[in-house]
């Protein structure tokens, strides 16, 4: 389905971002994998990737806080495979605490990679975007873009911010058959998941069992964690002809969460 395409996830290297990866890989499309992480590891999924799916794939280790590193990222993405068609911008961090001992280093980074770090790089994708008159832009926002937690002010906010770039921007290139959309998963086990339970704890004097049972699955009615594959079938199916109409819209995939 997506053979001749190029692909750039941004926090590709882990989690949610390379399951993404993965997937446009299996349909075809060549890939950039970016995000931090062990180099022999990193090395061995891009290899990995391209072997397994017959597609080409580099790395990019460009950091989502820098936004000069955001713009080469994507000119060298459009270097390697001659264009680049669907931009994943995924790289996202966390921080739980009260707000009035909520680090300030912490919320400039966290509003940088999970917010700014998008608006850059749709800002340099999209000229190629629409030259070729065929684009898809999709943002992993969060059940965090439709709804709050407390302790988490930095997250939420980036998150309701990435909705709102979501929307703006898919009216600017609504004529030129470029898309962008958020899709906003609940709770899905992943490392960011996982590091977050201590503050958790911290924060609110549990248990690790508690703060999975009462706090991150007591907002989901399934009492399921979403997989990392359930979230990459949806970003795959916004990157075929049969979505090129869903814009502008941030897609639940939450086991029920806002629905309450
Ligand atoms: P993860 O920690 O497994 O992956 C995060 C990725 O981002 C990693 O590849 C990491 O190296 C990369 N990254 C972090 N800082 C970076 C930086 N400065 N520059 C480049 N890359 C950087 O986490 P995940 O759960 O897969 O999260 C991926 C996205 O999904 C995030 O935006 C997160 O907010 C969102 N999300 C996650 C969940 C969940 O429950 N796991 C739920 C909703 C939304």
């Amino acid at each position: 389905m997506l053979k001749g395409k190029s692909a750039l996830v941004t926090g590709s290297t882990s989690g949610i971002g390379l399951a993404i990866a993965r997937a446009l890989a299996a349909e075809g499309a060549n890939v950039t994998i970016n995000g931090f992480g062990d180099k022999a590891a990193i090395e061995k999924e891009r290899a990995g990737i391209e072997k397994q799916f017959g597609v080409k794939a580099i790395y990019s280790p460009a950091d989502m806080s820098k936004p000069a590193e955001i713009a080469a990222m994507v000119r060298s993405a459009e270097q390697a495979f001659g264009s680049l068609d669907i931009l994943v911008n995924n790289a996202g961090i966390q921080h739980v605490a009260p707000i009035e001992e909520f680090p300030i280093e912490k919320w400039d980074r966290i509003i940088a990679i999970g917010l700014s770090a998008a608006f850059h790089a749709v800002r340099a994708a999209v000229p190629g975007m629409k030259s070729r008159k065929w684009g898809r832009i999709i943002n992993t926002a969060s059940a965090h873009s439709l709804v709050a937690s407390p302790f988490k002010v930095a997250y939420v906010s980036a998150k309701h911010g990435l909705a709102g770039l979501a929307k703006t921007v898919a009216l600017e290139v609504a004529t030129f058959g470029i898309t962008c959309n958020c899709i906003s998963p609940g709770y899905v086990w992943t490392p960011l998941v996982e590091k977050q339970i201590p503050d958790t704890m911290k924060a609110r004097g549990l248990t690790a069992e508690q703060v999975k049972r009462d706090v991150l699955l007591a907002a989901q009615p399934t009492k399921e964690f979403i997989t990392v594959d359930e979230v990459a079938a949806l970003a795959v199916y916004l990157c075929s002809d049969a979505a090129k109409s869903i814009t502008g819209a941030n897609l639940s995939i939450d086991g029920g969460w806002t629905a309450e």
